[in-house]
């Protein structure tokens, strides 16, 4: 399985970056290594001093797909979970000086923290999916995925002009404002409305 994330999907975001709003969708990957799963510790790696959250929607591909049309992609999944994209904000930014990838940043051990499913048809209207990340209590990041410059469908469809989408492989959907650092014993809680669907501590 892979993991494929969108980078500037939210307006507010790619402006606090100071990066230009992209004209079709940004994507990356992750290996499968860096699932952090059943709310198990996040340890700050030691080659950064500087790791920031992006809580994100995420989407579960549940069948085989490529060159997939937007008014199709619907059926292509069918749950919605919750997730951390962490990134190394001081090595990205060392990387995009040097126009250089950024899997130092992005692709480390532990990155891509994953959360609870929630079947897709129990959360009504696709553009009306409040999520929100707390730190120690008080919310960090607020979004609803409306505000996506790019939605989930139209994702799907880009994604999988290049890439064969597979059962199982998951799409972080993009963050939207409010990244920020975390440091050792920080407490991070992702939330689906008022539904809880992670909590862990930074160690
Ligand atoms: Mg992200």
């Amino acid at each position: 399985m892979k993991i494929i994330c969108i980078g500037r999907n939210y307006l507010k975001h790619a402006r606090e970056l100071d990066s230009d709003v992209p004209d079709e969708p940004v994507f990356f990957m992750k290996p499968d290594s860096c699932l952090l799963l059943d709310n198990r510790n996040f340890f700050i790696p030691g080659f950064s001093s500087e790791i920031h959250y992006e809580v994100e929607l995420v989407v579960k591909i549940n069948r085989l797909g490529k060159t997939i049309e937007a008014r199709y992609a619907h059926r292509y999944y069918d749950e919605i979970g919750l997730g951390v994209d962490f990134t190394a904000r001081d090595v990205q930014r060392q990387l995009i000086a040097k126009g250089l990838p950024w899997e130092k940043s992005k692709a480390f051990d532990s990155a891509a923290v994953l959360g609870e499913f929630i079947p897709k048809e129990t959360l009504g209207d696709p553009g009306q999916i409040e999520f929100s990340l707390r730190k120690n209590g008080e919310v960090v990041q607020a979004g609803i995925s409306g505000d996506m410059i790019f939605s989930v469908d139209t994702i799907i469809e880009h994604v999988s002009r290049f890439v064969t989408l597979k059962i199982g492989d998951l799409i972080y959907t993009g963050t939207p404002a409010g990244v920020g650092p975390v440091k050792i014993n920080d407490r991070l809680e992702g939330f689906i409305g008022e539904r809880k669907m992670f909590d862990f501590l930074v160690k």
